[in-house]
């Protein structure tokens, strides 16, 4: 039972019943067109015949009256009238008022009635044809039979006026109506049944390679991420789903070893500080020390901790930038005064380390935007942060690091200067990467993080950042960010 329910929920099974549906709407109404031009076909030809037919004793009657024969009106209904088969035409002559006069021997005794309208054929003296039943055709060609009778009025000199009728029975025309139904009727359910399980193939044969994606992806474990589908034979819409889930494929795969690698980092990053302090516990544990001593392995483990809880902060930070968390609530941020707060947060870093931070803050004209931006004023402060601690930190003692705020519509720009040692071409593309430190003697306490950080918080603003050395020595980071909205 179940397995019948889930073929009746897949794509294949809805796809055959759709062209089931479809087919036999088309069918049907093909067929109901067919019949209906063929019955009129028919009745065409059947009325014409006794058109002719009308107009042939019409003729023999006008002769007779010429020839003045004693009674016209009987030459309608002999039997040797050039080349037709009287046997299978009724024929029967009324006078102006109705009265029955003459009637074909195969009548017998049956009257053809007259139609209703007969007394109007009287003016346009056109033919009027009609199929009747029941009554006393009932009587002449049984209960179901039908015939179709044309009834003219016919004025001839030398004869009084009369209506004359003509018939023929429909009994073949009917007979031939019921075998196309019925043929119709036997080859719709074939042509259904036919066209269903060709569906239900051709079905199978387009979705195989959908199957087939399913099953692969089916099969794709953390483990096993370098998987991909065979690629196409065809590059048709299947084809194309291949290529867009193995390129998919490869974004996860990308983005899943580069999480593996950052916890990785991470887990290194957390230990290191936290073995240093349990070495220094250990060593204390051993025997009494001076109280020296005790000062400098304090004052190592405050620095561990310190380190410790940078690279925490540090990692948070990313995280919520990863999460793209904190964009959900954003609001216009002032670069300037993101600027000008880091600044002055770092000016007594940089006055010990004699480094001379200089501030050049935007200032639009009237008709120039402000350099507002939307977005978190918290990530926004962290990103200019690290970059200016970087060019404090990386600069020797004398030298200038600028921090420059400008407009350059649509964008405004954060722009920050150093004349340090700069970063050696082969590591300047990897320095904004998590983790990623150039390795140098003289300054082992960074933890490779700032740059990720100050690149993630860019990318949640819609905007990058990019970096180069400066000829003349040193880095210029940049930054560029959009404009808040309705500002440009
Ligand atoms: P860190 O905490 O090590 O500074 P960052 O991600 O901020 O980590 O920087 C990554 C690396 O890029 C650093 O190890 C440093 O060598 C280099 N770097 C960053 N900024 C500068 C700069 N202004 N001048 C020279 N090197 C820099």
């Amino acid at each position: 039972m179940s397995t019948m329910w889930q073929h009746v929920r897949t794509l294949r099974f809805k796809l055959t019943v759709l062209y089931v549906l479809v087919f036999g709407v088309l069918f049907t109404l093909l067929s109901w067109f067919v019949l209906a031009k063929w019955e009129q076909g028919v009745l065409d030809a059947v009325d014409q015949r006794l058109v002719d037919r009308s107009d042939a004793a019409l003729e023999q009657i006008e002769r007779a009256a010429n020839e003045g024969r004693d009674s016209p009106l009987e030459e309608a209904v002999q039997p040797q009238l050039r080349g037709l088969r009287q046997s299978r035409y009724y024929v029967q002559l009324r006078s102006a008022t109705g009265v029955s006069i003459v009637r074909s021997s195969n009548l017998r005794n049956v009257r053809l009635p007259l139609p209703d309208n007969h007394q109007e054929l009287k003016k346009g003296k056109r033919p009027y044809l009609a199929t009747i039943s029941g009554g006393e055709i009932a009587r002449l060609l049984g209960a179901d039979g039908e015939m179709r009778v044309l009834t003219r009025y016919c004025e001839v000199p030398g004869v009084l006026p009369f209506f004359m009728q003509v018939g023929l029975g429909m009994g073949t025309f009917n007979t031939s109506r019921a075998t196309l139904l019925r043929t119709f009727l036997m080859i719709i359910p074939i042509g259904l049944l036919a066209g269903g399980v060709a569906s239900w193939l051709l079905a199978r044969r387009s979705l195989t390679p959908i199957r087939r994606i399913a099953r692969e992806a089916q099969a794709l474990t953390a483990a096993r991420l370098d998987r991909r589908i065979p690629p196409p034979v065809a590059m048709d819409e299947v084809g194309e789903l291949v290529v867009t889930v193995n390129q998919m494929l490869d974004r996860l795969e990308d983005a899943f070893r580069a999480q593996e690698r950052f916890v990785a980092d991470a887990a290194h990053e957390l230990k290191t500080p936290i073995t240093i302090v349990k070495g220094i516990a250990q060593v204390l544990e051993k025997k009494e020390r001076t109280a020296e001593e005790y000062d400098q392995c304090l004052s190592g483990i405050v620095d561990e901790m310190r380190r410790l809880g940078q690279v925490v902060d540090s990692l948070l930070t990313l995280a919520r930038a990863d999460a793209g968390m904190p964009l959900s609530t954003t609001a216009p941020v002032s670069m300037n005064e993101v600027a000008t707060d880091v600044a002055q947060r770092w000016q007594p870093v940089a006055s010990e380390r004699g480094v001379r931070l200089v501030l050049q803050l935007a200032m639009p004209r009237s008709d120039e935007p402000e350099p507002l931006v939307d977005g978190d004023n918290d990530l926004l402060d962290a990103m200019v942060s690290n970059l200016v601690q970087n060019g404090v930190r990386y600069s020797p003692s004398g030298e200038v690091v600028e921090v420059e705020v400008r407009l350059v519509q649509p964008y405004v720009r954060v722009i920050v200067r150093d004349r340090g040692a700069g970063i050696p071409a082969k590591h300047i593309d990897r320095v904004f990467e998590r983790f990623y430190r150039v390795p140098r003697v003289e300054d082992p306490t960074g933890t490779g993080l700032g740059l990720a950080i100050a690149k993630g918080v860019a990318r949640l603003h819609k905007g990058r950042i990019d970096v180069s050395n400066r000829t003349g020595g040193g880095c210029e980071f940049v930054v560029e960010l959009p404009l808040a909205n309705g500002q440009m």
